[in-house]
């Protein structure tokens, strides 16, 4: 196949590249680095099945030659208010990449025929009243609040990308992502992988937003992945959801990184830096995926924060 995707040099963008071009692919990445790296993508540099094309998804999209899949991940992904990557300080760009963004991405699938694939997110199911959560569940978010700019972008490409596979045929899919975690991740775009671990290695307390009894399901990169090659390559149309559905509380899992790293400093309790809005429970129900995909985690929370820990070591010397 050839294959475009959008927010390639992004975290999970590169991962893609890497995975479609290790499956004999050829891969066209394209980025406007608005939350990207370079380094990211700089190891395919000199790969003949690699092109690269620096674009806004916001705008018009042109891509010469065939194309047989079209993957959109290009988007802010960080809440944090704090960092200049986060969403609430990206947040026109948000709306413009997940709408005029889908909406341009979604044309050229149509233009070529192709498969599409939309990075959707756990964000579309908002503060969510029902756990776990499964593609059936409708969601409950803040149409206005500062989360709104990504969760009710995400809805309307999730909507949008609905309305191309009804009414023009298009072959769709959608992958809910939930949190995912790896080496290439931002270190310093607030999430709290990034932010425990750069924490616990500087040796200093890990920030525990409110009393850090909200949950969170951590999945490695390298399984998310496999789970969103598999859907990319079924015939499936509905939303899936792609995760690790072992739920641990902020508590537990600073408690997992301080042992991991053999930082002695603890956690420092804080004020939620933005709630309203922070969802207190958040575990996906993969049995859809499970069933139609075979999908199955396999990484260890601990193997898998040992890899991140390594690369986030990397970035910290070179910060
Ligand atoms: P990331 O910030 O590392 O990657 C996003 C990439 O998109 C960046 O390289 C950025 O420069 C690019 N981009 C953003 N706006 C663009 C635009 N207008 N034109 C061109 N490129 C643009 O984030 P990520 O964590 O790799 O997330 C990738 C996708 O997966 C996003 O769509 C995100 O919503 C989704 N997602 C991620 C997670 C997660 O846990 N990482 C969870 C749910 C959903
Ligand atoms: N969090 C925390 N300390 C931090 C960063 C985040 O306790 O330094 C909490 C945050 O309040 C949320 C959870 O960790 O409840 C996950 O936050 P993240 O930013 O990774 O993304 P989210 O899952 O909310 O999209």
């Amino acid at each position: 196949m050839r294959v475009l995707i959008t927010g390639a040099a992004g975290f999970l963008g590169s991962h893609l590249c890497d995975r479609l071009l290790k499956e004999g692919h050829q891969v066209v990445g394209l980025d406007n680095f608005i939350t990207g790296k370079r380094e990211n993508l700089a190891h395919l540099a000199t790969n003949e099945d690699f092109k690269f094309i620096r674009h806004d998804v916001s705008n018009y999209i042109f891509v010469p030659g065939e194309l047989d899949a079209v993957l959109h991940f290009a988007s802010p992904a960080s809440p944090n208010p704090n960092s200049a990557v986060g969403y609430p300080n990206l947040p026109i760009q948000t709306m413009k990449a997940g709408a005029l963004g889908t909406h341009n991405t979604l044309g050229v699938a149509l233009a070529h025929n192709a498969r599409y694939l939309l990075a959707s997110t756990s964000e579309i199911y908002g503060d969510p009243l029902e756990h776990p959560q499964t593609e059936s569940y409708w969601g409950n978010v803040d149409p206005i609040g500062e989360r709104s700019v990504y969760d009710e972008a995400k809805r309307f490409a999730e909507s949008l990308t609905m309305a191309y596979h009804r009414f023009h045929d298009v072959n769709t899919a959608i992958v809910r992502i939930f949190n995912t975690y790896g080496p290439r991740i931002h270190f310093d775009d607030g999430r709290v992988v990034p932010n425990f671990i750069t924490q616990a290695i500087r040796g200093e307390p890990l920030t525990v937003y409110g009393d850090g009894e909200q949950t969170r399901s951590f999945c490695y990169v390298d399984d998310l992945i496999e789970g969103i090659y598999r859907l990319l390559m079924s015939e499936e149309h509905f939303p899936v959801n792609i995760g690790n559905p072992a739920e641990t509380t902020m508590n537990e899992f600073a408690a997992v990184v301080n042992k991991l790293v053999g930082n002695q400093a603890g956690v420092k309790h804080q004020e939620w830096e933005r709630k309203p809005g922070d969802p207190q429970r958040r575990q996906p129900d993969i049995t859809r995926a499970r069933e139609l995909l075979g999908f199955e985690p396999k990484v260890s929370l601990e193997d898998g924060l040992r890899h991140t820990v390594e690369f986030l070591k990397t970035q910290i010397e070179l910060a």
